[in-house]
């Protein structure tokens, strides 16, 4: 190791693998530092990469050159479009990992990247002179200078496990957390950190399972890759897709956990810290949701070489004992046996708030924060951030314009927006009903929305964009009728004529649908100041969600602008609190009329 970079990133994750290679790739000298390297890109939960709207983003990351879509098609052991029966605009793609393939592949591509070099340490402090950061200092005592740092420490920082009463330190079972970069970066750096927590499902042996009594739910007969570069026809020769299975708890599951929650570390008043409202522990969703006689248990292959099973639904802080109960109490899994047992998680989080679009702090110059750190959740989270985060830092030492992706031309750009605008109150992931552009911003035309982007930063090479100019300019002449000249397949590769009449066929389709859309929101900001009244009753609003009420009814926003700016409010939530508002002005004025 040398003693001076321009890059480091600490944290090899998902977030900081992205940041490194695009750095890296952008010509920078850089460093990645993680605590253990056998550990690199770790899927510290479900191996799945994409489904509703993260798809989208690892479509996008790959579109401007990153690495995350291309691993996937080459870790993935079942690949499905998700939404395939309804309209192309919410098409997802999802694929279940190998989840020791992708972490191997993920590790490869580092290792192979000029320009970056590898370290296994713990970063315990950060160095910042008037302002700017200098170096890091590591666990051994010894300092390394560099011109930017991106923190990208995941659920490390102070990381505390529970399961059931006990409660131990670590970043994830087995892996020591990170104890001595939240100090620094609260006293040098300025930033205020809270906690957060998430939990895990047990993991089982399918050797024990009795898959008769489940439903089978196959791949796609013909699977999609992720990257836009994989060459279909070499991909996935003579490689079998592997099956997941379908079960559900039941009265008997539901009396185990209910019977027990004051032995569950999820259970309020042990562990305090907000969890991923859309993830949540079995323990919540039965807590939350009494009437419910059943939640789905996705029960999910976790690789090619291991017999390790997924229980995707069964996330819990459960007592050993009570997790293996509850599992036998389900159908097929009567015999299970557990392999590694769920656990709950704390850690210290950044609020984005502190952010810059660019994720730089805004309270020291040259420091980057991205993934888990910023109080996201979820791996394309983490890998969209990392990824404009390597890129920003690349930008600012190149001294070139920052890259900004906005709200219509992306999710990432939705991504960043809401965090570093609204803020974070509990673990935030991505929806499509966050992004009021979704028809526009498909998985489909990711990459005409963005690999001129790619291409201007080097991410992207020439012989790729001279193809990739030539699929545009097929799109053209088809669009336009022109069908006697267009180029070979051979020649488009791995773009296709069959890819670029479907293309015209979905951009035809939507156009319509896009102008109203459009319509609509700029019909949302001419309203950013239309007044609502005080006593709005926001319940008898039918099409928002209990969380939507619940937000608006805390603020009790004065204006729609306002109401736009709360966290997690959508803008499909503004878009019905708008027609709504215009309902009850027509009905006053019908009534003024009639008196
Ligand atoms: C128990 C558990 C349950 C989860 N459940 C869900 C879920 O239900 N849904 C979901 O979407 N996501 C879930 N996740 C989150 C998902 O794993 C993360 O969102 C994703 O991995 C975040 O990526 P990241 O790159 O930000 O951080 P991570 O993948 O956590 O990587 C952080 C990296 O930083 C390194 N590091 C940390 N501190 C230091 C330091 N001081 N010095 C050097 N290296 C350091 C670590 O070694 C690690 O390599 C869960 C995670 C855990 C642990």
């Amino acid at each position: 190791m040398e003693k001076k970079y321009q890059i480091v990133i600490i944290g090899a994750g998902h977030a900081g693998c992205e940041a490194a290679l695009a750095c890296a790739k952008m010509g920078l000298k850089t460093l990645i530092i993680t605590l253990n390297v056998d550990s690199i890109a770790r899927m510290s939960c479900n191996p799945a990469i994409g489904g509703i709207a993260k798809g989208q983003m690892v479509r996008e990351i790959d579109a401007m050159g990153g690495e995350m879509g291309k691993i996937t098609d080459h870790a993935g052991l079942q690949f499905k479009i998700l939404n395939s029966s309804r309209g192309p605009a919410v098409w997802s793609p999802r694929a279940q990992c190998d989840k020791e393939l992708y972490s191997l592949l993920m590790s490869k591509s580092l290792q192979s990247q000029p320009n970056l070099e590898i370290l296994q340490s713990e970063v315990t402090s950060l160095i910042a002179k008037n302002g700017k950061i200098c170096g890091v200092k590591i666990l051994t005592g010894e300092t390394i200078d560099t011109s930017v740092v991106i923190v990208t420490t995941g659920t490390f920082l102070k990381g505390t496990i529970h399961l059931g009463k006990m409660h131990f330190d670590g970043g994830r079972f087995n892996e020591k957390p990170a104890i001595y970069l939240s100090k620094s970066l609260n006293e040098d750096c300025g930033l205020v950190l809270d906690r957060f927590k998430t939990t895990t499902t047990p993991r089982i042996n399918s050797r024990s399972i009795n898959y008769s009594k489940m439903t089978e739910q196959l791949g796609d007969e013909k699977p999609k890759p992720f990257s836009h570069f994989t060459e279909i026809e070499q991909w996935r020769k003579n490689l079998k897709q592997l099956s997941c299975w379908l079960t559900y708890t039941n009265s008997i599951t539901h009396k185990i956990v209910s019977d027990n929650l004051e032995l569950s570390s999820i259970s309020i008043g042990k562990v305090n810290s907000k969890s991923p409202r859309y993830c949540p522990a079995i323990e919540e969703k039965i807590e939350r949701y009494p009437e419910k006689v059943s939640h789905h248990v996705f029960v999910e292959p976790e690789g090619y070489n291991t017999n390790e099973v997924y229980l995707n639904g069964l996330y819990t802080g459960l007592l050993f004992n009570l997790q293996q109960k509850m599992i036998n109490s389900i159908a097929g899994l009567e015999n299970a046996k557990v392999i590694r047992y769920g656990y709950a998680i704390e850690y210290d989080y950044s609020n984005p708030l502190q952010l810059k679009k660019t994720l730089e702090t805004k309270t020291i110059e040259n420091l980057f924060l991205s993934g888990q750190i910023n109080g996201t959740t979820g791996y394309e989270e983490a890998a969209s951030q990392g990824f404009i985060a390597g890129i920003n830092a690349a930008l600012k030492i190149l001294d070139r314009d920052p890259l900004m992706l906005k709200r219509n031309e992306s999710y990432i750009g939705v991504l960043i927006d809401d965090i570093t605008t609204k803020g974070i109150d509990e673990p935030y992931r991505m929806f499509t009903s966050r992004a009021e552009y979704r028809l526009s911003i498909r998985n489909d035309n990711t990459d005409l929305r963005l690999m001129d982007i790619g291409h201007s930063l080097g991410l992207i090479s020439d012989k790729t964009y001279k193809k990739f100019n030539l699929y545009r300019q097929a799109l053209s002449n088809i669009h336009e009728g022109k069908i006697n000249d267009l180029p070979s397949n051979e020649d488009l590769s791995p773009w296709s004529l069959e890819k670029a009449k479907e293309e015209v066929y979905i951009h035809k389709k939507y156009e319509r649908y896009i102008e109203i859309q459009n319509k609509i929101t700029n019909k949302m900001k001419e309203n950013e100041n239309r007044q609502i009244p005080q006593d709005f009753n926001y319940d008898k609003v039918d099409s928002f969600s209990s969380e939507t009420k619940q937000r608006l009814k805390k603020v009790h926003p004065q204006t729609i602008g306002q109401a736009s700016r709360i966290h997690a409010i959508k803008p499909s939530d503004i878009a019905i609190l708008t027609i709504y508002l215009e309902k009850q002005k027509k009905e006053k004025k019908q009534k003024k009329l009639e008196k």
